[in-house]
């Protein structure tokens, strides 16, 4: 009792409804193109051998019949098919519009699926044509739980109640056979429509419920990802980013055979200053310093990351040694035009720089770390010959 219940329950899809019938009519609109050109060619195709037949087309009033309702079927189904195109290629396609056009010519096949039987009772033919689009629509028209109810609960009283009044030519008394018959078709045909409307309900839900999360996941994977390559304090890119990213770019140049400068800074006696003023000054300064790297000139083909403590690296694509340079002092110079008090000793805060370029990478070094330890030799030296200043690294 209870699996009736929750299977006749009117299901709607919830808050994906638009999307789920559009993707539905988008996975099923070239099977409903498929099916009314058949249906019309079929049709045509009866109708011409109708015509062909003996006696003419209108040899007598069952003959008249069909005639009448193929033509009927042809004309609602080029109808449908031509209001569908016009549709379609206006772009005024709504899903409600769309559906509610395609439920009409439903409740026309299958009144027309009626008439047919009835003529077909005369000759003494069964219930097949009313069996096969019953069971055929219930498939393909994706009819909400209540109208396919309605559709072939009236189709089935339409049947029946006109039934005594198509006889069989032999005078047999069909009634029976015809109502327990039709009586099953139509139900089945209730059972099959709802049963696929759900089905296909749960399935385009459930495909997107997966797409969303799939999608939120990659999502918050990429934000991780790019997370874990940022320096918490000052918010330049960190060490991980060096390998997982300035690595690969090396390689890039290198087989481009292009140059990658390297900058090395590191702040002076930062150390100093720490003690004079604080570790939580020290990293107000850090902060200050490294907006200031951030946003240097050549920022577009430039990394800046925090290398370690009060240490930074800077990485130049396709400049120059001199661009390399210029950029360097550049920053020796900002750092120090900030006038930011220094701890004893010396009046304003400063930086060293080592400048390391390789024109091109040579073919056989593998790693990034080349340019850092050769950069690092010569801030070495900047710090020996005074610190503020810039120091270029030169093979011994
Ligand atoms: P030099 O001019 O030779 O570079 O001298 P220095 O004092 O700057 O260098 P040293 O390596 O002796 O000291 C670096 C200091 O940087 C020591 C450490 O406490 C400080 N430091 C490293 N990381 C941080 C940080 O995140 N915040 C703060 N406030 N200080 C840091
Ligand atoms: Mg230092
Ligand atoms: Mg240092």
């Amino acid at each position: 009792m209870n699996y009736l219940k929750s299977f006749f329950r009117f299901m709607q899809p919830g808050e994906y409804r638009k999307e789920v019938y559009l993707r539905i009519y988008q996975q099923m609109h070239r099977i409903y193109h498929g099916l009314m050109a058949l249906i019309l060619a079929y049709e045509c195709v009866m109708l011409a051998v109708m015509a062909g037949r003996p006696g003419g087309p209108f040899l007598h009033g069952r003959r008249t019949a069909y005639v009448c309702c193929y033509l009927v079927l042809i004309v609602s189904t080029a109808l449908f098919l031509l209001l569908h195109r016009r549709m379609w290629k206006t772009g005024t396609l709504s899903m409600r519009r769309y559906y509610r056009l395609l439920h009409a010519y439903v409740v026309v096949l299958t009144a027309w699926a009626v008439a047919i039987s009835l003529n077909d009772q005369l000759g003494g033919n069964g219930l097949t044509v009313y069996t096969y689009v019953l069971l055929g629509t219930a498939l393909f028209a994706m009819l909400p739980p209540w109208k396919s109810v309605l559709l072939y609960g009236l189709s089935f009283l339409a049947l029946n109640l006109l039934l005594p009044f198509f006889p069989w030519p032999s005078g047999l008394d069909q009634t029976f056979n015809n109502l327990t018959n039709s009586l099953f078709v139509s139900l089945f045909a209730i059972f099959l429509s709802i049963y696929f409307y759900k089905s296909q309900i749960a399935l385009k839900t459930d495909e997107m419920i997966i797409e969303r999360q799939y999608q939120e996941i990659a999502e918050k994977n990429q934000a991780l990802h790019e997370e874990i390559m940022i320096d918490a304090l000052t918010k330049l890119y960190n060490r991980r980013y060096l390998d997982l990213v300035v690595e690969k770019r090396f390689r890039a140049q290198q087989r481009r055979k292009q140059a990658l400068a390297c900058l090395m800074l590191d702040l002076d006696h930062f150390k100093d200053y720490n003690d004079q003023y604080g570790h939580p000054a020290g990293d107000v300064l850090l902060c200050r310093l490294s907006s200031l790297f951030r946003d240097l000139p050549a920022k577009e083909q430039a990394d800046v990351i925090r290398y370690g403590g009060e240490e930074f690296v800077v990485f130049l694509y396709g400049q120059d040694a001199r661009e390399a340079g210029r950029l360097a002092q550049f920053l020796v110079d900002s750092v120090r035009g900030l006038q930011i008090p220094a701890a004893a000793g010396s009046p304003y805060v400063t930086i060293s720089a080592g400048v390391c370029l390789l024109d091109p990478i040579p073919p056989e070094e593998d790693s990034v770390h080349i340019l850092i330890s050769c950069a690092d030799t010569a801030l070495y030296q900047a710090k020996n010959q005074g610190r503020n200043r810039v120091s270029f690294y030169r093979e011994e």
